[in-house]
């Protein structure tokens, strides 16, 4: 998911540049006191005592809160923002995100769930994905929420159990764009997908829609994810939109609402350049007001999960072991790829390349050797820091894995070899 790196490059040099962030200065956004690192004010060695046990996965609610006002100052005003919640499904993350937000994306009843259990109002709830069985269709329909129709047999299904259910089902149709989002970590469009319905079949749909037990509300577009190039989501955007007001002339009652997606991405790795989302603001900015009079009883909305909560969260876990190998060290921790899977560069990246990792007790100490930190698995894919520049660590020392907010726990393997599961923490 995080495989490509993107460098965006201002065409003119009276643009602002933004500074290619390193791994260091990942780290040295967080505070430091007597050598240990804080998080959310909390020294990490109190931060442990009071959550219990190594490893686990701290979120810092002020940093979320903190990024979702920098979009709201950067982005239009009429642009709305969801949060994709399988990027950190966790109930408390979401219940501080839901007040913040103008909606919900869910992937599965479970993540709905938990979103019906903020005060989010179901009609700015929606689910999206391929194969949804028809018990999460029967409870999203009996939920009132917002289905993002994946395919026209899904289609049917919804109609058959609204018919059930005496009642209307509330429909997006998510489109398979006949584009995607160049340059970013994941392609979600463009070509054969198997996520929504290829644009070309969408005004067959469209018309039939009219005889079927669902209100239409609009397209939900989602060409990719991780782009850390604004002109390049601009582009997109851009290719979004047209393509949306072109169905909307063949839907079956006004649009409501267009979710043009995301992508915008976060830098996880050496030299990636943090996007400049004051120049994805103004390029959305000048899109929308290029089609105000279409837009003009049009709900926007974008989707973002990782450009949320992926830099407001830290894996911590404790080397049980140092060890020297034909001169290389190795510091084995108690945690790796069963609870950090992408860290170990396993979660769809083509090439391996290191997190930001530091040793959390030992902050600001001068470098030693490179040192290997590696997982307690019997694998040598559990990998976490490979060859790092870090501080001397020893057995109990607190290993600290940045930029693991988004897609961490929840998109790892908890059940290879049978290791407990790492608490979580919002802060
Ligand atoms: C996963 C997903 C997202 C979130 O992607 P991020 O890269 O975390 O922002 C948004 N929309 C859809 C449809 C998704 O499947």
């Amino acid at each position: 998911m995080t495989g490509k790196r993107v460098t965006g490059k201002p065409k003119t040099k009276s643009e602002s540049r933004p500074i290619p962030v390193h791994h260091s200065s990942i780290v040295a956004g967080f505070e430091t006191a007597r050598g240990e690192l804080v998080i959310a004010g909390v020294p990490v060695g109190q931060l442990t005592r009071r959550i219990g046990s190594t490893p686990y996965f701290v979120y810092d609610r002020a940093r979320i809160s903190r990024r979702i006002a920098e979009l709201r100052s950067a982005l239009p005003k009429r642009v709305g923002i969801s949060y994709a919640m399988k990027a950190n499904p966790m109930p408390a993350v979401v219940q501080h995100i839901a007040p913040l937000v103008d909606g919900l994306d869910v992937a599965s009843a479970g993540e709905l769930a938990v979103a019906l259990d903020t005060p989010m109002p179901a009609s700015r709830i929606s689910f999206a994905g391929p194969g949804k069985r028809p018990e999460e269709l029967a409870r999203a329909i009996a939920a009132g929420i917002t289905i993002n129709v994946e395919s026209e047999r899904e289609l049917e299904v919804i109609n058959d159990i609204a018919r059930q259910q005496k009642s209307r089902a509330q429909i997006a149709l998510r489109i398979n764009p006949d584009f995607e989002l160049k340059a970013s970590g994941m392609r979600m469009g463009g070509g054969a997908r198997q996520f929504g319905i290829d644009s070309e079949q969408a005004p067959g749909i469209l018309h039939r829609l009219r005889r079927q037990k669902v209100d239409f509300h609009g397209f939900h577009i989602f060409a990719g994810s991780q782009c850390l190039n604004a002109e390049t989501l601009a582009d997109t955007q851009a290719q979004t939109l047209a393509l949306a007001l072109e169905l909307a002339a063949n839907a079956p009652c006004p649009v409501q609402h267009i979710n043009m997606g995301g992508g915008l991405g976060i830098p996880y790795f050496p030299g990636d350049t943090p996007l400049d989302l004051k120049q994805v603001g103004a390029s959305l900015g000048r899109l929308t007001r290029k089609h105000a009079t279409a837009l003009k009883n049009i709900r926007l909305s974008i989707e973002l999960g990782r450009y949320i909560v992926g830099e407001a969260g830290v894996y911590i876990c404790r080397v049980v072991d140092r060890k020297i190998s034909r001169g290389e060290v190795f510091l084995v921790t108690d945690g790796g790829l069963h609870h950090q899977l992408a860290a170990s560069g396993n979660f769809g990246q083509v090439l391996r390349r290191n997190y930001p990792v530091a040793v959390a007790t030992k902050m600001g100490r001068k470098q030693s050797a490179p040192a290997h930190v590696v997982g307690c698995l019997c694998t040598p894919l559990d990998l976490i820091g490979n060859s790092m520049a870090l501080a001397h660590a020893d057995v109990g020392d607190l290993i600290a894995v940045f930029q693991s907010g988004a897609y961490g726990l929840t998109a790892s393997p908890t059940r290879f070899l049978s290791h407990p599961e790492p608490a979580e923490a919002l802060v």
